[in-house]
């Protein structure tokens, strides 16, 4: 079976990583969680006070992004966990306050040139399935099987806020959506690399789908291209 590149954007909260997830699972692919990386490039801009609630200082943050190593472990439970600067920073970097740093770093140019960048080398020799915005139209444009995955705000929101629930964590819907339509207006409205579906995209609304009916449609999709 050929060996490809499964690139899945949209956005957020639309279940992008569990689908991403499953789908390497069962293909032996490696997923990499790209959302992570800027969220850990904003965990790095916060603690070293390079942005605040209002400011970004992009010169500073450019300087600073040569002494930033992001890496990606396997835990033993198979889970893959990024790493920054060898300190593992995947449950610290899940705080809406790291969310909304993420959304902000993400627009800066030369944030989104070193993520690229890493990013690339990771699909050298494909076998990989990949999550984010821009991974169909930037990071890989050759990429074998492109899905936009796109659901209401209202049902992400209510998603989001379950997951939130569950962590034991305080919420309010009517915050949680306000949330998730701001970042969807920084997405798509970016100048650098802003969110859309390319041209050869497959669009999947999972709004009304259920889990294992959307993954049956991937495992379709992914057959078609790998036969
Ligand atoms: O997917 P997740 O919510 O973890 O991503 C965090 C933020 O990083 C998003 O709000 C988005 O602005 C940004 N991002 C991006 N490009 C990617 C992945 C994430 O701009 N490829």
């Amino acid at each position: 079976m050929k060996k490809i590149i499964v690139a899945v954007d949209g956005f957020s909260s639309c279940g992008k990583s569990t689908m991403a997830k499953e789908l390497a699972c069962e293909t032996g692919y490696i997923y990499v969680d790209t959302g992570a990386m800027y969220r850990a490039v904003s965990l790095f801009c916060i603690r070293k006070g390079l942005m605040s609630d209002t400011e970004m200082n992009e010169q500073a943050i450019g300087a600073e992004l040569t002494t930033m190593l992001l890496e990606f472990r396997t835990n033993e439970s198979g889970k893959s966990e990024i790493y920054l600067n060898g300190e593992n920073v995947e449950s610290s970097i899940r705080t809406l306050e790291v969310a909304n740093g993420a959304s902000r770093v993400s627009t800066l140019g030369v944030v989104r040139r070193e993520l690229v960048r890493q990013q690339q080398l990771m699909g050298l020799n494909k076998g990989i399935v990949m999550d984010g915005r821009d991974i169909g139209t930037v990071v890989f444009p050759q990429a074998e099987l492109k899905i936009f995955l796109t659901a209401s705000p209202e049902i992400r929101a209510k998603r989001r806020m379950d997951e939130m629930k569950a962590k034991g964590e305080a919420v309010d819907y009517e915050s949680v959506l306000a949330n998730v339509k701001e970042r969807d207006d920084r997405d798509v409205n970016r100048t650098e690399s802003p969110l859309r579906k390319a041209d050869d995209a497959i669009e999947i609304d999972n709004s009304n789908l259920t889990r294992t009916e959307q993954q049956e449609l991937l495992q379709k999709l992914f057959a078609e291209k790998t036969a």
